[in-house]
Parts: C-alpha cells; sequence; structure tokens
C-alpha cells in the first residue's frame, strides 16, 4: 500500500460495523468511542512513513574473489590498487610476465600511449602498438572500480589490423598489375592513331602485337581475380562431387603442357583413385602446377606429373620440373598474391602472380596439403596431398 493513502476499504467496514451495531441497540456514546478508536488507528497506520531500507550492507569482492573471477577468463585482465598490479589473471601474466604482479603499471606497460592512459585516474581506452611483440596491436581499456581500484584489459587487435592490411595491399597491388598493361594499351593505340602515315606496316604490326599481349594480360589477370574470389568464397563448402583423379590429372596436365610442350610431359598415374572435389578446381591446380613446371623449369627438360593413390588414406600428386629451382627463402612466400621471385621471367611468360595463391586455397577448400621443394640448380618439386575416398562412400550430408 502506498504511504499516505486512506485505506478506504477497512474505513467502509468500520461505517458499516458502527452502524450496525446501532442498528442491534448498542449505546450510541459505544459506538462512537469505537467509531473514533477504529477509524484513529487507520488513519494514524496510512500516515505513518514507510519503512525505508537502511543502508546496504557494503558488499565488496576480496581479492581472491575477483582474482579467481577473473583468472580463466580468455583476455588478458589486471587489477590495480593506486598504480600497482595487485591481480593479474593467466592471459595477462602469459602476454607481460608474471613479474608484473607487484609492479607499477605504468611500469609493467611502458608504452606512451598505454602510460598516457594509466596516469589519468579516468576511465578510458587507448591502442598501443608493440605491447609483447613489434607488430601486435591491443586495445586497451581502464575502468575505475572506487577505493583506488582499477582493473584493465587488453583486447588484442592485431589479427583485425592484419586483415585489413592485407586488403589494403591486395586492393594495392591489384590495381598495379591491371594498371601495367591497361597504360601500355592506351599508349600503343594513340601512336597507332597519331602516327597512321608515318608508320610503316612492320611497326605498325608489332605495336598490334604488343596490345593483343596486353590485352590478354588483363583478360588472364582478370580472370584469375575471379577464380580467386569464388575459390575463396567457396572456402568452407566441402566439395562433395566424386572425382576420378587419375583421369582428371591426366586431362589437365595435357591441358596445362599445351600441344607444343606435349613432347616433355612426362605421366605416371596408376589404378583408380577417387577423391571428393570440385573437378574444375582440381582440373585448375594441376594446370597451374604443370604450366609453372613448363615456364620455370629447363627450357628443353622433361615435366613429370606423378600420381600415387597407394599409399594410405591420401592421393599424392607430383609435379617435378628440372629447372633452376628456387631460393629458399623465397619458399615460404610464394603462395602469397602477387608474390614472384623474378617479376620480369614471371610476366614475360604470361604469369599473373596468382597461379601459386589460387593453388593454394583449392588445397585447403579441399583438406588437403601443399609441399614445396626446391634445388637451386636441379628443380623443384610441388606436391599436394588430397584425402581419398572409397568408391562405395556416400557424399557427406549437408
Ligand atoms: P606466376 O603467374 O608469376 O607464375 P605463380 O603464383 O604461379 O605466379 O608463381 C609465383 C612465383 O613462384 C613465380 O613468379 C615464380 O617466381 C615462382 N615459381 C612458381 N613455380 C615455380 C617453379 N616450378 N620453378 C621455379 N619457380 C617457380
Amino acid at each position: 500500500m502506498k504511504s499516505g493513502a486512506i485505506p478506504r476499504f477497512a474505513l467502509a467496514i468500520a461505517l458499516v460495523t458502527c452502524l450496525v451495531l446501532l442498528v442491534q441497540g448498542v449505546g450510541w456514546a459505544l459506538v462512537a468511542a469505537l467509531a473514533l478508536v477504529w477509524g484513529g488507528t487507520l488513519w494514524l497506520a496510512a500516515a505513518r512513513p514507510p519503512e525505508t531500507p537502511g543502508p546496504a550492507p557494503r558488499r565488496s569482492l576480496s581479492r581472491d574473489m575477483m582474482g579467481e573471477l577473473i583468472e580463466q577468463s580468455q583476455t588478458p585482465i589486471i587489477v590495480t590498487e593506486k598504480k600497482r598490479i595487485a591481480i593479474a589473471n593467466r592471459e595477462a601474466r602469459d602476454l607481460l610476465g608474471s613479474h608484473i604482479v607487484g609492479q607499477d603499471v605504468r611500469m609493467a606497460l611502458r608504452q606512451p600511449e598505454a602510460v598516457r592512459l594509466l596516469e589519468n585516474e579516468a576511465d578510458g581506452t587507448a591502442i598501443v602498438r608493440g605491447l609483447a611483440r613489434r607488430r601486435d596491436i591491443w586495445r586497451v581499456a581502464r575502468k575505475q572500480l572506487g577505493d583506488g581500484l582499477a582493473v584493465i584489459e587488453f583486447v588484442n587487435r592485431t589479427a583485425e589490423a592484419d586483415i585489413s592490411r592485407a586488403h589494403t595491399d591486395f586492393v594495392a597491388n591489384a590495381s598495379h598489375e591491371l594498371r601495367t598493361p591497361l597504360a601500355a594499351i592506351l599508349g600503343y593505340v594513340e601512336t597507332l592513331r597519331d602516327d597512321v602515315e608515318q608508320l610503316d606496316p612492320a611497326t605498325a604490326e608489332r605495336f598490334l602485337g604488343t596490345i593483343q599481349r596486353e590485352a590478354r594480360r588483363l583478360q588472364d589477370l582478370v580472370s584469375d581475380l575471379m577464380s580467386l574470389s569464388r575459390i575463396e568464397a567457396e572456402k568452407h563448402d566441402l566439395p562433395d562431387e566424386l572425382v576420378d583423379l587419375t583421369a582428371l590429372v591426366e586431362r589437365a596436365a595435357r591441358d596445362g603442357a599445351g600441344a607444343e610442350r606435349a613432347a616433355r610431359l612426362q605421366l605416371q598415374t596408376g589404378g583408380p583413385c577417387h577423391v571428393r572435389g570440385d573437378s574444375q578446381q582440381l582440373e585448375q591446380l594441376v594446370r597451374n602446377l604443370v604450366d609453372n613446371a613448363f615456364k620455370y623449369g629447363g627450357e628443353d627438360e622433361p615435366v613429370t606429373v606423378a600420381l600415387d593413390c597407394t599409399n594410405g588414406a591420401k592421393a599424392v600428386l607430383r609435379v617435378q620440373d628440372r629447372g633452376d629451382g628456387i631460393a629458399a627463402e623465397h619458399l615460404p612466400h610464394l603462395t602469397r598474391r602477387f608474390y614472384r621471385t623474378d617479376p620480369g621471367r614471371s610476366r614475360a611468360s604470361g604469369g599473373t602472380g596468382l597461379g601459386l595463391a589460387i593453388v593454394k586455397h583449392i588445397v585447403e577448400r579441399h583438406q588437403g596439403r601443399l609441399d614445396i621443394a626446391s634445388t637451386r640448380g636441379e628443380g623443384s618439386i610441388f606436391e599436394v596431398r588430397l584425402p581419398l575416398t572409397a568408391l562405395e562412400e556416400t557424399p557427406p550430408a549437408g
């Protein structure tokens, strides 16, 4: 009941009772006294101020409880007491070292952005670079708890920044790759139009040849960029087509070699070999590897394409050339987009710099593995392992 509200229903009962008593012949003085006491009691009850709850017993987490609470968090968290680190959970100790407990937090973090945030007694956030490793980026958030206590939380933003940098680099590289042939095409077309009278037919023919080559380069680039984005978009869908890998490898290797180089192609395929896959993508993988082996292999040397499905649960495809080989420092970067060990040679042979990036993504989508081995002066071996499928196996659901 709200304080101060007269309980009308109770008052009505009191009145009715008094009337009944009067009708029953009880003396009016007695009834009046009863009405007075009853009504007064009700009035007093209504007028009494509501009971206000006293100050809540101060509940504060003990340091141990606080430590226990944050210990299992996957985020590094520290609690400071008057700028000294009182508690650091496991993630924070892994990040900054166990020695930080008891240290001045400004000493423990050191980075100027973090120190500026911690000097202030106010809540706030700061982006801090190189906290534990040179290239890492952390968002540090500080929240004041009272009694000189503050909680500081660290959120790793390095991966996010890496992805965003990779996107920016990719767009810059792709634009550069597209602009170069476009500029060449425009330049030659302008020369042909402006000097049409003076140009002898042989020179004009040469210019047209260059225009055609550069236009093809543009076409290949756009087609590889589209393949890459399609494969990336599907990277989480497991391909479920039953593929006869032996037939596919033979077909795609011959395709990759082309009529001119077919005589140098050595095919070593065995019996039946089946995988669950995307046949178009697997053909592209074989074509890219075989084309590279011919492009970068020795001019008159053979290229071997071997498929082995007899070793356990994996099909092993090996593409081997006898070229100059690849220096060891390049090997970890070969599958990066637009990475080339010799850009001039790659461009001269019509390379887009995307072939191995496409191979890597196709292998990943098929839950396979790509290994590259190379010896300077002897050649390179690109090996792809794919999970084999028994023929009676039903396709995976979904
Ligand atoms: P590209 O279109 O330039 O051939 P790739 O992505 O297919 O692009 O290959 C990236 C780079 O890896 C090539 O530019 C080349 O420097 C190197 N490379 C690829 N395959 C071979 C190989 N079989 N032998 C030597 N170098 C190779």
